[in-house]
C-alpha cells in the first residue's frame, strides 16, 4: 500500500466549500488504497489577520508569542478538515505539530525542523487513520511552540514526507504546477511538466513563492518525490525532477523569479583589513538575519564600502545594528533603501552556453531599468534593481527568453 502525503495551501481550504472538496478528494484517494498523511495550511488570509491583531498592540511583538498566535490558524484547519471527513464515514485523526513530535530549534518565527518522531503518525496510519497534520509549526526541546517562517507548510509536507519515507510528497495549490514565471504577473507564463530539482532551489531561493525554499532543500536531501499541482483542477501538474540525464530537455533559461520584498544596505568608509567583513556582517548573522547579495569594493583612498541585502522586514533591525558597527568602526555613513526588488533567471542550460547574462541585460536596458546589484551562480544570474520596475522587468525578461512558446 503507498503512502502519500498531501499538503493543501490557504486557498485550498480557504471556506468550507473548499474544505468539502478536499474532503471529497480525499476520500477517494482513500477508497483507492493510498495511505495518506494530510498537512494543511490556515484559510488564505488568517495568518495576516492574525499578524496584523498583534501588530495593532505592539510595533515588535515577543516572537515567542506570536508563534503561539500564528499558530492557532492552521488548528482551526485541521480540526474542520477532520470533522469533514468523519462526516464522510472517513477515519481521520488530526494533531498539531508539537502532538505529531515535530521538533525544531528555538528561532521563533524562523524554526528549522530538526527532527520527526514518526512513531506517533504509523501507529495512526496502522489504526487505518487519515493523519491531519498542522503545517507550519513544530515545537522545540522545551515544549514552546514554534513558526517554519511564511509557507512553511511546504517544508511541514516535506519534512513529514522523508521522516516516513512516503512514496511522494503532492503540494496542492491554487496553480496547477510550476510555471516559468508567476502567472499572476506574466497571463503568458508557461505550465512546465517537470522542472530539475536544482532549478527549483534557484527558483524557490529567490522567491518563487510557490515553494518554501526549505521545503526544496529537504526534498533534495531525502530524493522525495515532489508534485505541485491544483486542488481545483487536479491534472499531472509539476514534477520535481532528480534526473541530470542527457534524456531531459535542458533549455537556457526555464524559470524568472523575483522578491519584492527586499532592502538594501549599505556600510561606506571602513578600513580595508583582514576580519572587516566578519565585524559588518557577524552581528547581523547572530540576529538570524539572512543577507543575500553582498558586494565589496574597495575604493582609490584603500577603504571598503560593503553592500549587502535582507528581507524588508529585517530592514530596521539591520540598520540598528549596522549603525552600531559602524561607531565602532569609525565608518563614514550608513544608507538604506528599502525600496528595491530582485529578479533572477534560473536554467541548467547556462552551465554550458555563454550570453545569458547579456541578455538579461540588455532586455533589462531595453525597458530604461537600472541594474544595481548582480550575483550569479552556476546557473543562475540574480539582479537587484528598482521595486516599481518588477513587473515590468519580469515581463520583459519572459519575452526576451522566450520561455511563453514551448
Ligand atoms: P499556497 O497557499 O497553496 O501555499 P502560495 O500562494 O504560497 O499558495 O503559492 C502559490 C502561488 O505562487 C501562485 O498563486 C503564484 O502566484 C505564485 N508563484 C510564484 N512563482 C510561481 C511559479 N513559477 N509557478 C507557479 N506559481 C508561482
Ligand atoms: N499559514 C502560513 C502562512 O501563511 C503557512 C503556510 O501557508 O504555508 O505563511
Ligand atoms: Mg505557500
Amino acid at each position: 500500500m503507498s503512502l502519500i502525503v498531501e499538503k493543501f495551501g490557504g486557498t485550498s481550504v480557504g471556506s468550507i466549500e473548499r474544505i468539502n472538496a478536499v474532503a471529497d478528494h480525499l476520500k477517494a484517494k482513500c477508497d483507492s488504497g493510498e495511505s495518506l498523511v494530510v498537512v494543511v495550511s490556515a484559510m488564505s488570509g488568517e495568518t495576516n489577520r492574525l499578524l496584523g491583531l498583534a501588530k495593532d498592540l505592539s510595533a515588535a511583538p515577543v516572537t515567542r508569542e506570536m508563534d503561539v498566535l500564528l499558530s492557532t490558524g492552521e488548528q482551526v484547519t485541521i480540526a474542520l478538515l477532520s470533522i469533514a471527513l468523519q462526516e464522510r464515514g472517513v477515519n481521520a485523526r488530526s494533531f498539531t505539530g508539537g502532538q505529531v513530535g515535530i521538533l525544531t530549534d528555538k528561532v521563533h518565527g524562523k524554526a528549522r525542523i530538526q527532527q520527526i518522531d514518526d512513531s506517533k503518525i504509523r501507529v495512526e496510519i496502522d489504526a487505518g487513520n487519515i493523519v491531519i497534520v498542522a503545517g507550519f509549526q513544530g515545537i522545540d526541546e522545551n515544549g514552546n511552540i514554534t513558526t517554519l517562517g511564511r509557507g512553511g507548510s511546504d517544508t511541514s509536507a516535506v519534512a513529514l514526507a522523508a521522516a516516513l519515507k512516503a512514496d511522494e510528497c503532492r503540494i496542492y495549490t491554487d496553480v496547477n504546477g510550476i510555471y516559468t514565471t508567476d502567472p499572476r504577473i506574466e497571463p503568458e507564463a508557461r505550465r512546465l511538466d517537470r522542472i530539475t530539482f536544482e532549478e527549483m532551489l534557484e527558483l524557490a531561493s529567490s522567491g518563487a513563492k510557490v515553494l518554501q525554499s526549505r521545503s526544496v532543500e529537504f526534498a533534495g536531501k531525502y530524493k522525495i518525490p515532489l508534485r505541485v499541482l491544483s486542488s481545483f483542477e487536479p491534472d499531472a501538474g509539476t514534477l520535481i525532477s532528480y534526473e541530470t540525464g542527457e534524456d531531459m530537455e535542458q533549455p537556457l533559461v526555464s524559470g524568472i523569479a523575483y522578491q519584492k520584498d527586499e532592502a538594501k544596505l549599505t556600510i561606506r568608509g571602513i578600513p580595508d583589513q583582514p576580519g572587516v567583513a566578519h565585524r559588518v556582517l557577524g552581528p547581523i548573522s547572530a540576529a538570524n538575519i539572512n543577507v543575500d547579495i553582498i558586494i565589496q569594493n574597495v575604493g582609490a583612498d584603500g577603504e571598503t564600502d560593503i553592500t549587502f541585502t535582507v528581507h524588508r522586514d529585517d530592514f530596521e533591525s539591520c540598520k540598528t545594528l549596522l549603525e552600531n558597527t559602524a561607531k565602532a568602526l569609525g565608518a563614514t555613513e550608513v544608507l538604506g533603501d528599502s525600496s528595491i526588488a530582485k529578479i533572477a533567471v534560473v536554467g541548467v542550460g547556462m552551465r554550458s552556453h555563454s550570453g545569458v547574462a547579456d541578455t538579461m541585460f540588455k532586455a533589462l536596458a531595453d525597458e530604461g531599468i537600472n541594474i544595481q546589484m548582480i550575483s550569479t551562480s552556476e546557473i543562475k544570474i540574480a539582479v537587484v534593481i528598482e521595486d516599481r520596475y518588477l513587473e515590468l522587468a519580469v515581463r520583459g525578461l519572459h519575452k526576451a527568453f522566450g520561455l511563453a512558446e514551448a
